[in-house]
């Protein structure tokens, strides 16, 4: 907080002296700071998009604003941390697109960065019969996608490729890759901050207002009333994007229903058993990839996530409920769609959530010589599945410029829906936004 006031000083600097004077008197002492763009959410999704407008307009002043006291707080820090290849998604969506461009890009600038990755590659396994024609409908989108250099394996070269997994057939994609998405996230705000961006922690924001400053009209202000004041807003707040986007006079949908994903650790006896990254073929109702096995960049293999309702926007355990935020999910009418007719499968992956054995049973179906002495329960992150009022999981990106209502809503751009692979695109999403920003916002 003290070194938030310090800033007064900086803000005269700024600003001329009667109109600091009219704010701190609307805003009492803690005096507005002006920008020419602020960023909230300090994911991967903000911190690549301020990074990209910095780079773009070095002489606009940026902000970024973010409500943790660190960065890649949220989803950003806490996923499988696989470069995806862009194998999974419907040929002509945005994260088709996005991912192929993603995973080019983030390769180029991990190799610029120094920063430690491996392209160790990922197996998509067929265990059965049934999963076969799924599997080549998957291969089909790949090469529909441009993903370079996938190839179909029969059982036979699975076994080479991999000695410990099953399987009748798989796609091998040699360019998937593993990276710590967190430390990736810190690298986009330092570059931010070296191109004379301005980062906030701490910044919790909980209301616009239309200020009397026709230059800078966007009022922002955190939830210990600091305030900032902006020509242009974005926003990506990852669980939080829906209400949001509610504080500046936009729809609620699409709403954000949070899903927790746990992992288990493998063993570190039993964490040779696979080099690539090994993966089911998904179930084509839901939009998650299934329980997979994925080698981290740490050394230690981590086996999951399931999919299991989390109690809070933020609920990484069982014990983490929000009264408020449950009482909103379970009465939104899209939700209530959704949980009657997937009642099964949420109350299996609940169950799998609480007996291991069940949770590893399904890595079984492809590496057998794994057991329940073999993990014990690792980290968890919770999605941001936004959702259609009709129930409807909502799968591609969505960045909403529609305009909330007044001076406001015209000025603000969200970013709604930013799910997996969002972390392997968010370069590629940065460049979207900014592009989308110039047209809209003519800076
Ligand atoms: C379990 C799991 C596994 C995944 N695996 C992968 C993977 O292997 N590869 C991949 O590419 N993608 C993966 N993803 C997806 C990827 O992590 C997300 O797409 C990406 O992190 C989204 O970034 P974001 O910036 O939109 O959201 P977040 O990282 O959630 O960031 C949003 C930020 O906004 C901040 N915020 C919210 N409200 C406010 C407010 N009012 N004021 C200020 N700040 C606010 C939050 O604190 C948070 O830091 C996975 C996601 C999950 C959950």
């Amino acid at each position: 907080m003290a070194s938030f006031l310090n800033k007064v000083g900086y803000l005269s600097k700024l600003l001329p002296r009667q109109e600091c004077l009219n704010h701190r008197r609307r805003y009492g002492l803690k005096s507005p700071l002006c920008y020419d763009i602020a960023v909230i959410g300090g994911g991967i999704v903000g911190s690549a998009s301020a990074r990209e407008l910095a780079l773009r307009h070095p002489t606009l002043k940026i902000a970024l604003l973010e409500k943790e006291n660190c960065f890649a707080f949220h989803q950003s820090g806490n996923n499988s941390g696989v470069i995806h290849a862009g194998i999974y998604y419907k040929p002509g969506s945005l994260k088709a697109k996005l991912c192929v461009e993603g995973l080019n890009l983030s390769y180029k600038y991990l190799d610029k960065k120094g920063i430690k990755y491996s392209k160790c590659g990922k197996l998509i396994v067929a265990t059965n019969r049934a999963e076969v024609p799924r599997l080549l409908d998957l291969y089909d989108r790949g090469l529909q996608n441009g993903v370079k250099d996938i190839q179909l394996l029969d059982a036979k070269e699975i076994k080479e490729a991999e000695p410990n997994v099953n399987g009748i057939q798989a796609v091998w994609s040699p360019h998937t890759g593993i990276v710590d998405w967190g430390e990736v996230t810190r690298s986009y705000v330092k570059d931010f901050e070296q191109c004379g961006g301005k980062s906030y922690l701490t910044f919790d924001v909980t209301s616009f207002i239309e200020g009397d400053n026709s230059e800078y009209p966007v009022v922002i202000s955190d939830k210990k009333e600091n305030t900032i004041q902006a020509k242009y807003v974005l926003t990506c707040c990852g669980l939080h994007s829906d209400t949001v986007a509610v504080l500046t006079g936009c729809p609620e949908e699409p709403k954000i229903i949070p899903f927790r994903g746990e992992y288990l650790y493998l063993s570190p006896q039993k964490s040779t058993l696979a080099k690539a990254n090994i993966y089911p073929v998904p179930d084509p109702r839901f939009p998650f990839l299934g329980v997979h096995l994925t080698p981290r960049i740490d050394g230690r293999v981590i086996v999951g996530p399931n999919a299991i309702l989390a109690f809070s926007k933020e609920g990484y355990r069982w014990g983490n409920v929000s009264v408020k935020e449950l009482r909103e999910i379970l009465a939104f009418s899209g939700f209530q769609k959704m949980a009657l007719k997937y009642a099964g499968f949420g109350l299996k992956e609940m169950s799998r959530s609480i007996f291991i054995p069940l949770q590893v049973k399904q890595i079984q179906k492809y590496i057998q010589n794994i057991t329940s002495n073999d993990v014990e329960r690792g980290p968890a992150g919770v999605r941001a599945q936004a959702m259609g009022k009709d129930g409807t999981l909502i799968e591609d990106f969505v960045f909403d410029s529609k305009p909330g209502s007044g001076a406001i809503g015209s000025r603000v751009l969200h970013c709604r829906n930013a799910p997996s692979p969002g972390a392997t695109s968010s370069l590629a999403i940065a460049k979207m936004i900014a592009d989308k920003m110039k047209d809209e916002f003519r800076f």
